[in-house]
């Protein structure tokens, strides 16, 4: 049947029909007084949703985008910087540090598992000479499921008084309460296709004065993303290169309706439909990859071994219609992933489970029926 596509994976997400009709709309004059509203609306929701009094920037690149310009920005070639590196997006962090000629230090941790905040600890408390530039942090491993312990890590970089923390925050903006103001977090980088309710095609990054400073000593050649161009046009409510006009349109829309919906309800559902992920697929008897304590909100992954994650996979689509995302590098095959970010209730969730459910059954895995429906709905009281 035509159009009744589900996304259940950590990105793109769904998009709301409002602000799908939001963006089907005559693109206007960037440089207009009317688009120039539109943008000071934005900037505000933004400040909003990132809970910060810091400028945060709108670029138009996808996550890796924001990234990279975190990166050339902020510290300059050959400084030392250490980069968390526990899955897929801890690994691109490093890559990019290492092909712009920094001093890479990888702190790793097997993926599945969270990274270990001591090991910063005593990389940032041996540095006495502060040769520690910037520490970069995945939050939510989206590869893997799981959240980093980015509060205690954070207070280990406080404590050295002088390293940045650079965060990629893709799947936990707007999944995961971030109080980047509270945290006093220098460098956080989103995309759009993740929390943010709207197709891709933006990156944020919202940064603090600290960083500000540092940026004016970045000896980084960089033009299209040069930062502080970003920033002079923040200020005026304009934008320093043609924005896609329609996009806006649609995070106008889609940060009207996070407002009204609250940070609180948006990160209580956010963590419910976690629960209720993580409970189905424990009765259905798989094995989740990520443990409860460092589980990320926005993507579960499921090791189904002995069945085949890609038969699972291969059947949620052919049959139901529902895109589930598969492993990265050597965990392909291996496990599957249950996005829940963003446009997503707890009905999208209870249909995910039962569709998986009778996925299972159809590729001989014993189940009582509705176990997994169950199990998730007990959550959802
Ligand atoms: C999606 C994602 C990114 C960005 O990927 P793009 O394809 O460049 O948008 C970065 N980090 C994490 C954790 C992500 O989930």
């Amino acid at each position: 049947m035509e159009d009744k596509h589900m996304l259940m994976i950590p990105g793109p997400t769904p998009v709301p029909e409002k602000v799908l009709l939001a963006m089907a709309k005559h693109p206007i004059g960037h440089r207009s007084s009317d688009f120039s509203k539109i943008i000071a609306e934005i900037n505000d929701g933004l400040k909003w949703l990132h809970q910060t009094k810091n400028e945060v920037l709108s670029l138009n690149v996808s996550g890796t985008g924001a990234m990279e310009a975190s990166i050339i920005n902020f510290v300059s070639p050959g400084d030392r910087v250490l980069v968390g590196v526990n899955g897929k997006f801890g690994d691109r962090w490093a890559q990019i540090c290492e092909v712009f000629g920094l001093n890479t230090t990888r702190i790793t941790a097997e993926w599945g598992q969270p990274l270990d905040t001591e090991e910063f600890r005593t990389h940032l408390e041996g540095d006495t000479n502060k040769e520690i530039k910037a520490v970069i942090i995945t939050h939510s491993e989206t590869s893997t499921g799981v959240l980093n312990d980015l509060e205690t890590i954070n207070k280990y970089i406080k404590d050295h008084g002088t390293a940045l923390s650079i965060v990629d925050a893709v799947t936990s903006l707007g999944a995961y309460n971030i109080p980047i103001d509270d945290l006093d977090l220098d460098v956080v980088a989103s995309g759009s296709q993740k929390g943010y309710m709207i197709p891709p095609g933006l990156g944020f990054i919202c940064v603090s004065d600290r960083a500000w400073q540092a940026y004016e000593t970045c000896k980084f050649p960089r033009f299209y993303m040069d930062l502080g161009k970003y920033k002079k046009a923040n200020l005026k409510a304009s934008t320093p290169f043609t924005p896609p006009v329609n996009l806006m349109y649609g995070l106008q829309t889609a940060l009207q309706m996070m407002q009204r919906e609250s940070l609180e309800g948006i990160f209580a559902r956010h963590l419910r439909l976690t629960k209720a992920t993580r409970a189905a697929v424990q009765a259905l008897g798989l094995k989740l990859f990520a443990a409860d304590d460092c589980a990320s909100t926005a993507v579960t992954a499921i090791e189904p071994s002995p069945l085949s994650a890609e038969d699972i996979r291969k059947i949620m689509s052919s049959k139901y219609n529902i895109a589930l995302a598969g492993g990265q590098d050597h965990l392909k095959g291996k496990i599957f992933r249950i996005g829940h970010l963003g446009f997503v209730s707890d009905r999208d969730v209870l249909t995910g489970i039962a569709c998986l459910e009778s996925t299972l059954t159809e590729l001989g895995h014993k189940v009582q029926p509705q176990t997994g429906v169950k199990a998730a709905a007990a959550v959802m009281v």
